[in-house]
C-alpha cells in the first residue's frame, strides 16, 4: 500500500536540486533538432499548489523554492530554472510548483515523447488530469521500474530517464541500481538521473559502490544538504546521480551549488547547508 504523497514536499530543497538538474539535461537535449523520449518512472501528480493544506502543513518550500524566487542575482543556470517555475505562475506570487513531468513537457515539443509512470491510485488520476489531451504524453498506471525496461530502447534513440522513487520501501535503494544497470544494457547512450534522499548515509554509499562496480562509465553526482548526516529519522540531504551527463553539467552545477547551499542555509537560519559535486566514474 503506497502512502507517500509528494504534495507535502513539493518545492523543497530536494525538488530544487532535482528539477534544476532536469532542466539542464532537457535544455541540452533540445539543442539538437532531433526528437527524444522522456521517461519518468515515478511521476507523482505533475502539479502542486503551495497553498494546499499538504504544502502548508510542512512548509518545506520555505527552505526550497521560496528563498530563490525573489533572488535577483542568480547565475544563469539557476535563473533559467526559476524562469521555468515562473512560467507556471501567472503572477509574481509563487503558488504553483510543477512536478518533474510538467517541467519536462514545458521544455519539450510535440514531436518528442513523454512516458509517465505512476502507481498511486489518487496521484494517477491527478496526473491524467494534468496531461489530459496531450497526445505526445502517455500516462501509465503501472510500475515505473517495469515500464522502464519495457520502453527501452526508445525508437528515437535519444532519451532522458528520471528515476525518482519515494524510497518508502527500503528495497528501492537496491532496485534503483539494478534497474538502471539493466536499462543501460538496453540503451547505453541514454541520459539517466537517479534521485536519492540521504536518510541513512550507508544506503547511499552502497548505491554509489554498486554503480562504480557496474562497469557503466561517465557518472556524476550532485548533492545538496540542509543538515549534517545523522542517525536520527528524516532526510538531511538529497542528491542526483547522472549517467551520461551533458558535457557542461558538472561545470554548471559547480557554479550553482555553493550559492544554493548559501541561500538555503540562510533561509533556515543557520550555515549548515553543504553540497557535493563529483565525477563518480570517469568517461
Ligand atoms: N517525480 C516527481 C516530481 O519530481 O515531481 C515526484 C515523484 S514522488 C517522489 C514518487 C512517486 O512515485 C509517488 O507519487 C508514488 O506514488 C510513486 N510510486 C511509488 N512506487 C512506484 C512505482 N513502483 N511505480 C510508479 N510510481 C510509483
Amino acid at each position: 500500500m503506497l502512502s507517500y504523497r509528494h504534495s507535502y514536499h513539493a518545492g523543497n530543497f530536494a525538488d530544487v536540486l532535482k528539477h534544476l538538474v532536469s532542466v539542464r539535461i532537457l535544455r541540452h537535449l533540445k539543442q539538437k533538432p532531433k526528437p527524444f523520449m522522456y521517461l519518468d518512472t515515478h511521476s507523482g501528480p505533475g502539479a502542486y499548489l503551495l497553498d494546499s493544506a499538504q504544502a502548508l502543513k510542512t512548509r518545506e518550500y520555505e527552505t526550497g523554492i521560496a528563498p530563490l524566487w525573489q533572488h535577483t542575482q542568480l547565475p544563469e543556470t539557476l535563473a533559467d530554472y526559476i524562469a521555468v517555475i515562473r512560467s507556471f505562475n501567472p503572477t509574481d506570487t509563487l503558488n504553483h510548483y510543477p512536478g518533474s513531468p510538467s517541467i519536462a513537457q514545458h521544455l519539450m515539443d510535440k514531436t518528442d515523447k513523454l512516458n509517465l509512470f505512476e502507481l498511486h491510485s489518487t496521484e494517477i488520476e491527478l496526473l491524467k488530469q494534468t496531461f489530459a489531451g496531450q497526445r505526445h504524453c502517455q500516462v501509465h498506471h503501472s510500475d515505473g521500474f517495469q515500464g522502464l525496461q519495457a520502453k527501452l530502447p526508445p525508437p528515437q534513440r535519444r532519451g532522458y530517464v528520471l528515476i525518482d522513487p519515494p524510497y518508502e520501501i527500503k528495497s528501492d535503494y537496491d532496485k534503483v541500481i539494478s534497474s538502471v544497470i539493466k536499462a543501460h544494457k538496453r540503451f547505453a547512450t541514454g541520459v539517466y538521473a537517479i534521485w536519492y534522499p540521504v536518510v541513512e548515509r550507508q544506503r547511499i554509499e552502497k548505491m554509489e559502490q554498486g554503480l562504480k562496480e557496474s562497469g557503466i562509465r561517465n557518472i556524476q553526482l550532485f548533492e545538496l544538504g540542509l543538515q549534517p548526516d545523522t542517525q536520527e529519522k528524516g532526510m538531511t540531504s538529497a542528491g542526483m546521480i547522472v549517467i551520461n551527463p551533458p558535457w557542461k553539467l558538472k561545470q554548471e552545477m559547480s557554479e550553482c551549488l555553493p550559492l544554493l547551499a548559501k541561500i538555503l542555509g540562510e533561509a533556515q537560519g543557520d550555515k549548515q547547508a553543504h553540497y557535493r559535486c563529483e565525477q563518480l566514474v570517469e568517461e
